[in-house]
């Protein structure tokens, strides 16, 4: 596999170096939760959460059920935040590998109070005897979570359950990486309604636990509103959030240098000559005005290289920049490298992004994402399964 065309390389020391940069940023009494939902944004969760073990991060946060189940059986040991819901039928697997829910609501509390009381009937124990939740908020993201006016009885029904505790509460911004004043505003009302869950909480003599509302945006930029922890995705993996990039860090005295961890890379498979007159790929949309030569790379929109960056895309072959012309195919798609290119030959990489000054890449996953009017963690994810990640310090 290693051996692989189309492959991404995920360089170690940049998610190395990123964490250290946003531990900076933070109090030395505030909690991080790693986000390495979907793989690590399409880098390797298991690459993230071994270094994050490493280098003493508190918390990992998944999306999905069978993400814990595969850091736990790979021997991650850290806490696990599960972001979003999960059905009934895997409630017995939130147990098994003591993956941490975050839940709301009337029904949801009661049929996992009950479920988590047949699962101790049956004779299981858990680590620290009992089994830990954190209450999530909606503040006005308007995702999941309960209504600050309800947050106190949702902790009193969490507190009143045999085996479950409420260990945590959390919230999500909206308009956090916004950094126009209708932005900011929001997130200072939501983090006032935030503010209130947890206050409505206390009074009712339940101890919150750990209180949490910030991902990458917040955890850069608003020290003020860390809470407890706050939970980055993005720039561990080496990209700003929207808006608070690093211009804008900047100017609030804030140094924040990252670095992308991911680069997406093929090889020329073939070099064609082209007359002119004759066309490229399907629907024939591009066509050669001169004679010139077409170079094949073996990627295409099967591998994550979305269709609709075409027109537009360039990749990097040697130092230099080459358009790809007509459509991507699903597996594979054309450059023009122009007639009798001496400096490329077949078998030469072609960096389509990565960390801009290292390896070859000219573009980095935020440049290809504005071209695709999209945003840098839909252009990592999408890099599809097939694509071997190889993992270089
Ligand atoms: C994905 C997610 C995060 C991380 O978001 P970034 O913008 O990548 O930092 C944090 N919290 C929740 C609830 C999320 O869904």
């Amino acid at each position: 596999m290693k051996n692989e065309t189309t492959r991404a390389i995920i360089y170690r020391k940049n998610i190395e170096h990123n964490i250290s940069e946003i531990k900076k940023l933070l109090k030395p009494e505030t909690k991080m939760c790693v986000a390495v939902k979907a793989d690590g944004y399409g880098t390797s969760a298991l690459e993230t959460a071994r270094l994050c073990e490493e280098l003493g991060v508190d918390m990992l946060a998944i999306a999905r059920v069978n993400e814990g189940i595969e850091l736990r059986q790979e021997g991650i040991k850290l806490p696990l935040l599960l972001l979003s819901l999960c059905c009934p039928e895997e409630f017995e697997d939130l147990f098994k590998y003591e993956i941490t829910p975050f839940i709301f609501g009337r029904d949801h509390i009661t049929l996992l109070s009950e479920a988590c009381d047949d699962f101790v009937k049956k004779g299981n124990v858990f680590a620290d005897g009992f089994f830990n939740v954190h209450l999530a908020i909606d503040t006005g993201m308007g995702r999941i979570g309960c209504r600050k006016e309800e947050a106190a009885e949702q902790a009193k029904l969490i507190f009143s359950s045999k085996h479950l505790k409420l260990s945590g509460m959390g919230t999500h911004f909206a308009l956090s990486d916004c950094v126009e004043q209708k932005g900011i505003d929001y997130t200072n009302q939501q983090f006032e309604n935030f503010l209130e869950a947890v206050n409505a909480v206390k009074n009712a003599g339940i101890n919150p636990g750990i209180c949490h509302a910030g991902a990458s945006a917040i955890a850069c930029s608003r020290p003020d509103i860390h809470f407890d922890m706050v939970r980055p995705g993005i720039i561990v993996y080496g990209y700003y959030a929207d808006q608070v990039d690093k211009k804008y860090l900047a100017s609030k005295g804030i140094d924040l240098e990252l670095k992308p961890v991911m680069q997406f890379e093929t090889k020329v498979s073939a070099i064609r000559r082209f007359k002119p007159g004759q066309t490229v790929s399907y629907g024939r949309t591009w066509t050669s005005k001169k004679e010139t030569d077409i170079a094949v790379l073996p990627v295409g929109y099967a591998d994550g290289l979305l269709r609709r960056f075409s027109p537009g895309l360039k990749v990097a072959i040697n130092g230099k920049e080459y358009p790809v012309v007509g459509r991507i195919c699903m597996d594979q798609c054309m450059v023009d490298i122009g007639k009798d290119n001496k400096e490329i030959k077949c078998w030469d990489k072609a960096v389509i992004f990565g960390p801009v000054g290292q390896d070859g890449a000219l573009q980095d996953a935020e440049t290809l994402a504005a071209l695709g009017n999209t945003i840098s963690y839909e252009v990592m994810t999408s890099i599809s399964k097939r694509v071997p990640r190889i993992v270089v310090d």
